[in-house]
């Protein structure tokens, strides 16, 4: 069986005209005129107005009581697990396909990423998978549960929405319900995906947003955490801005906390980004259907969508090389790209990257499977046309 590699980059081209990165961003003039405005003002750092318009309409858009906005996703989820009180002889269960910044921010904190399994639907981490070995290989102690084999407690469940992908929210909140664990959802890439009718970053104790110069909106660098508890929220607030605590004129601190709370400037193109999410959700969803449209008969590849009774923002559009076509990947690859079409593989799974090899994990072939039959495609919302 071999891809007809030809055709394929042929259809490539006609949906996204070289050379489409994979993902670009775009500002207009809500964003520049909000920049200049904090420019003119003087308020540049991480008090003033955009930061709590930005954290406001973000938290209505996704449908949770608060967000707190950092300077990126990466912050965000350190400072989640932090506050979470994970760290030195703590295991987080988390995916071994997904972006690097989900396992640095575990690593940070002194704790030990376990690496779990992915499933086919939706790229996320495998709740029942999870469940089967969580049975085998841990313990409840002390009300709380520990990893058989290490002695290390289990602290938590990370799981990130592929791509844009909801995982399945629903299936993995029952298995940290049974186990007793907090699930984290790294929603870096999911704004704009809903599950069931409800955004995703509403089911983890924290989630965390991205809106680095690649996702669906951007302020350059940043993030949030969102949250639907006051405390939770208030905390976060104050870990992220040294955790000073209110006094007109001492300096005083009452936690090592974090310089991560997001500057003005950048919640200024937050805030700007956020009145053009709509129309590029819209755009994303048209893209997507002209991929699956585009594919529906060429062999040995096919489109992903979304999972059922989800939404997904379609970040970024997956192509799928149907099993026994893995050999051909590589020449593809190389021939997309030689056509100016940023086509990329998905993550080496982390679990494989040198700083991360001794880590626990579980039978990973799903995880393995799917890099070696991933392709992302050409995604920026203007390849629908600009606004
Ligand atoms: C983008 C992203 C992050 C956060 O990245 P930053 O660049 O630090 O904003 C975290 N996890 C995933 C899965 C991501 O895609």
């Amino acid at each position: 069986m071999t891809l007809d590699i030809e055709r394929v980059v042929t259809t490539l081209c006609e949906i996204a005209p070289p050379p489409a990165p994979l993902h670009e961003p775009r500002f207009g003039s809500a964003e520049a005129e909000m920049v200049v405005s904090c420019l003119e003002e003087g308020w540049v750092s991480y008090h003033g107005k955009y930061v709590t318009q930005f954290e406001e309409e973000l938290a209505a858009f996704c449908g949770v009581k608060h967000a707190a906005v950092t300077v990126s996703g990466t912050a965000a989820l350190h400072a989640i697990i932090h506050m979470m009180g994970i760290g030195q002889g703590d295991e987080v269960l988390a995916p071994a396909l997904t972006f690097i910044a989900s396992i640095n921010a575990i690593a940070y904190t002194g704790a030990v990423p376990h690496f779990v399994d992915a499933e086919e639907t939706s790229f996320g981490v495998d709740a029942g998978k999870i469940a089967a070995y969580l049975h085998r290989i841990s313990e409840r102690r002390d009300g709380a549960l520990y990893n058989k084999s290490t002695g290390r407690r289990i602290a938590a469940l990370m799981c990130m929405h592929a791509f844009g992908h909801p995982s399945d929210l629903d299936a993995l909140c029952a298995v940290c319900d049974e186990f007793g664990i907090p699930l984290i959802e790294d929603a870096a890439e999911g704004l704009g995906s809903f599950y069931k009718g409800r955004h995703v970053g509403n089911r983890g104790y924290l989630s965390a947003l991205s809106f680095n110069g690649n996702k669906i909106i951007t302020t350059g660098g940043g993030g949030a955490i969102l949250c639907n508890n006051d405390e939770l929220a208030d905390r976060a607030r104050r870990i992220t801005t040294t955790s000073r605590v209110p006094h007109p004129y001492e300096f005083t601190h009452d936690e090592i906390a974090f310089n991560y709370r997001m500057p003005n400037i950048n919640a200024a193109v937050g805030c700007g980004q956020m009145q053009r999410l709509p129309g590029y959700l819209e755009k994303k969803r048209k893209l997507a259907a002209r991929y699956a449209e585009a594919f529906a008969d060429i062999d040995g590849i096919r489109h992903v969508n979304e999972p059922p009774e989800c939404i997904s923002n379609y970040w970024i559009n997956i192509l799928l090389l149907e099993p026994g076509y893995e050999n051909d990947r590589v020449a593809f690859f190389e021939a997309a790209n030689a056509a100016g079409i940023g086509a990329r593989a998905a993550w080496v799974p982390i679990s494989d990257l040198p700083m991360f090899a001794d880590c626990p994990k579980m039978d990973l072939t799903v995880t393995r499977d799917l890099y070696n039959r991933i392709i992302n495609v050409p995604s920026s919302p203007h390849l629908m046309g600009d606004d």
